[in-house]
């Protein structure tokens, strides 16, 4: 199945150069592209080192390695259970096409990030999320999780077993997830609507209320005197429904569609304005089919405990002149406390505090710096698929740190799935 000759076989293809934002250039020699489940056993059996890509939507080299292995040859086969509400799909599908599924069969997921693009497998490895104060990250969704792990071996870890809160944000170190299976719930509308010109004299002392104040909000912002622009998402039949013309906190909707990033044409977003229409259409804020926010561009992301969202956002609003030359937009998030070991929602209800640069690396990462330095009073927890200063430090705040590297001993003793990253993180 695999080679040594330089040439690939039918399962194998040229490796990709770089990651979705082209920020960072991969490492990979080859590219392994089962087509079958037996074939992807075999590859992970014979294979010494390997790392699985999703959609490649990390801007960190936590997807960077020697073999890069992807499921997008295997097909998507996804199994929708109305009667325990579970749908179960590949690990390489992304949310895109995974909510196109589930929408025909009258489900929905809870949430979703803010583009669909992504691949689910990808997503929860490194607990991506959206905005809800009452909802986990995506991870929390997971059921169960079918690994395969490094001897080729299927292994399936199902809510409720010792392993799961361990396994599901996993960080690629446990093996190749094959096949996710999700909670779904009846499919349902969400009416969006666009809020600028909310003022820093209640966004910053009423951030959780604002947070709060429906099923999903993001408030944008580039931390300077304008305040925030508050993107509303509420649920029909559980929000209070509001049209076009109603307040956010005092600040009026938005008459014409907005871009989060200044200057970006609106015709990539969801539908905005207070129309009601599909889940899937309006929690993302980009449009599958089109590119998600800039293209050209680093993210960077630290969540801190809810409780100390306000002085974060003071902190990060004293050193705005610092970081505004590289940043093109902020965008402040809620997302519920969960169990699962490494998730950086683990143990506390948190507030995201996200960054959109231009793709400078050498100035993002300066700025990064600037950024950690503001929020080191607030216990933050970085992104792990956004750009960070990556050292072993920041696993300090997660209690289960070492119950994460003992289960890893467990599952992968020869360190298959490990790559630098992982190394400076986990050895
Ligand atoms: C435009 C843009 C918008 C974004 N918006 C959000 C957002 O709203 N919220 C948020 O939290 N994040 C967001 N992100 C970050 C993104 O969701 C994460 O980086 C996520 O991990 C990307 O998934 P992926 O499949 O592209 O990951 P990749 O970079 O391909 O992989 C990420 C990790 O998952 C592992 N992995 C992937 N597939 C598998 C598998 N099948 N089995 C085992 N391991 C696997 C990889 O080995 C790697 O460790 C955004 C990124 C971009 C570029």
């Amino acid at each position: 199945m695999t080679t040594t000759s330089g040439t690939t076989t039918a399962a194998e293809t040229t490796p990709p150069t770089h990651n979705w934002a082209g920020n960072l250039r991969y490492g990979f020699a080859r590219h392994l592209r089962p087509r079958t489940l037996g074939e992807l056993q075999e590859q992970v059996a014979a294979e010494p080192r390997l790392r699985v890509i999703g959609s490649r939507h990390s801007f960190t080299a936590i997807t960077d390695g020697e073999v890069a292995l992807s499921l997008a040859g295997l097909p998507d086969d996804v199994e929708v259970d109305a009667d325990t509400r579970t749908v179960t799909c590949s690990g390489g599908a992304t949310f895109g096409a995974l909510a196109a599924s589930l929408e025909a069969h009258g489900l929905a997921l809870a949430n979703l990030a803010s583009l669909p693009h992504i691949s689910v497998a990808g997503a929860v490895a490194t607990g991506t999320h959206g905005s809800g104060a009452g909802l986990g990250n995506l991870a929390t969704a997971v059921r169960a999780l079918t690994f395969v792990t490094a001897d080729g071996a299927l292994r399936t870890v199902t809510r409720g077993e010792p392993d799961f809160a361990g396994a599901v944000v996993h960080l690629g170190a446990l093996g190749v997830v094959h096949r996710v299976a999700l909670d779904v719930e009846p499919a349902y509308e969400v009416a969006q609507t666009v809020h600028p010109g909310l003022g820093w004299d209640v966004a910053e002392p009423r951030l959780r209320e604002a947070l709060g104040a429906a099923y999903s909000v993001s408030l944008f912002t580039d931390w300077g005197p304008a305040g925030v622009t508050a993107w509303v998402k509420r649920r029909v039949g559980a929000d209070p429904l509001a049209g076009t013309t109603s307040d956010f906190l005092g600040a009026r909707a938005a008459t014409t569609p907005q871009h989060p990033v200044p200057g970006e044409d609106p015709v990539a977003c969801t539908a905005q304005l207070g129309a009601p229409g599909s889940w899937a259409e309006r929690l993302p804020h980009f449009r599958m089919g089109f590119t998600p926010s800039s293209g050209e561009e680093i993210q960077s992301e630290w969540h801190v405990p809810a409780e100390h969202g306000p002085a974060a956002v003071a902190a990060l609003r004293a050193v705005h002149d610092e970081i505004a030359p590289l940043l093109m937009i902020s965008e402040i998030r809620a997302v519920a406390a969960d169990d699962l070991w490494l998730s950086p929602m683990q143990g506390r209800d948190t507030v995201s505090l996200h960054f959109t640069w231009v793709r400078d690396q050498a100035g993002v990462e300066a700025a990064a710096r600037v950024v950690e330095r503001a929020l080191a009073a607030y216990d933050p927890r970085p992104h792990w698929g956004k750009l960070y200063s990556h050292s072993p430090a920041v696993l300090a705040s997660y209690p289960q740190a070492d119950a994460f590297r003992e289960l890893r001993e467990r599952w992968d003793p020869e360190h298959v799935f490990t790559n630098d990253w992982t190394a400076r993180l986990l050895d």
